[in-house]
């Protein structure tokens, strides 16, 4: 049985983290300093704890200046927009990343709505949203831009290919679909109300799947020869009694038997997420600074 090529999202990523490495030392040599992310994390959430912490270490190890700000779950909308106002107009800080979920009381559009966009390396601000929309410079989410770092790389020019995005959140569905579009590919957004969901994911050469449910899209979907980006990361229990497993929205088993490519979960899509975060906060930092950001980021 022919397999299909299984895509390494870490060895990706590692490639990134370094190319972004020699961009910092490019810009300490120019600039005389260090760009500058600044994560606000809000409460206890334990995943959050975690992802933040990873967060720190790989912006380090990159050489960049990494600025955690920890503030209690008590902490008031007003307090948390504060914070977000002295990060805009301190000159060492080019990124400032909010981490989400925040607290049922505090308002997430509120605060993402007070970061400066030029700082918005989420790219969650309704500006960047708007300039992706309508094919200006922006600063672009990190997951879905990683998924089209990863196409590119495994399909070079994806001009006039048939792409259908499963998921049409904000933060990953709808940029995706803005990005392949910019990429003048045939896009469908699918989404919860979608008919037939099966049929449409079936003419795709493209399919990124971000649904958040286990294995939900089936290796008969697919079409021969489609290229498949899993962003689903959901915790299954695992054969082993009181353990876990992570496992992606497409049923990997069944589809690379006949993929082109696909990503697995974990170390697909996963990996790319935190090495495009490093990117964007380079790529502000240039541009805060007037200068051409690298070539190839
Ligand atoms: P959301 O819950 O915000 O959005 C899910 C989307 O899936 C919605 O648009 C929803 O449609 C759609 N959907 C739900 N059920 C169905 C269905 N039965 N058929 C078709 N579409 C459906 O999720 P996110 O976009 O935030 O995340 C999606 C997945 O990606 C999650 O597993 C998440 O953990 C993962 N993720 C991974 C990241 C990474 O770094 N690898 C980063 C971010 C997310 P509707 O709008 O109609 O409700």
């Amino acid at each position: 049985m022919t397999i299909g090529k299984i895509i390494d999202g870490k060895a990706f990523a590692e490639g990134l983290r370094a190319e972004v490495a020699r961009g910092v030392a490019g810009f300490l040599a120019s600039q005389g300093r260090t760009p500058g992310l600044a994560v606000v994390l809000v409460g206890d959430d334990a995943a959050s704890a975690v992802y933040v912490r990873n967060k720190g270490k790989m912006t380090v190890a990159v050489g960049m200046e990494s600025l955690e700000f920890r503030r209690p779950s008590a902490t008031t909308q007003e307090e948390l927009i504060e914070l977000v106002e002295e990060l805009n107009g301190d000159p060492a800080v080019d990124g400032i990343l909010v981490q989400l979920p925040l607290p049922d009381h505090i308002d997430d559009k509120a605060v993402i709505a007070t970061i400066d966009p030029a700082k918005d390396v989420d790219g969650f601000h309704v500006v960047n949203a708007g300039r992706l929309a309508v094919g200006e410079q922006a600063l672009v989410p990190c997951t879905p831009l990683g998924c089209l770092m990863l196409l590119k790389d495994e399909l070079g020019d994806l001009s006039g290919l048939e792409a259908v995005v499963v998921g049409r959140s904000n933060i990953v569905g709808k940029p995706m679909a803005q990005l392949l579009l910019n990429e003048n590919c045939t896009v469908t957004l699918a989404h919860s109300r979608t008919r037939d969901l099966a049929s449409v994911v079936h003419r795709a050469d493209i399919v990124v799947a971000a649904v958040g449910r286990p294995e939900m899209v089936k290796g008969e979907w697919i079409k021969p020869g489609a290229t498949v980006i899993d962003v689903g990361i959901n915790r299954v229990p695992a054969a082993e009694e009181g353990k876990t497993r992570l496992v992606g929205d497409v049923a990997t088993a069944e589809a690379a038997s006949h993929v082109r490519a696909i990503t697995p979960v974990p170390g697909g899509v996963g990996p790319m997420t935190i090495a495009v975060l490093l990117r964007n906060t380079l790529v502000a930092a240039c541009a805060r600074a007037g200068i051409a950001a690298p070539q190839g980021l």
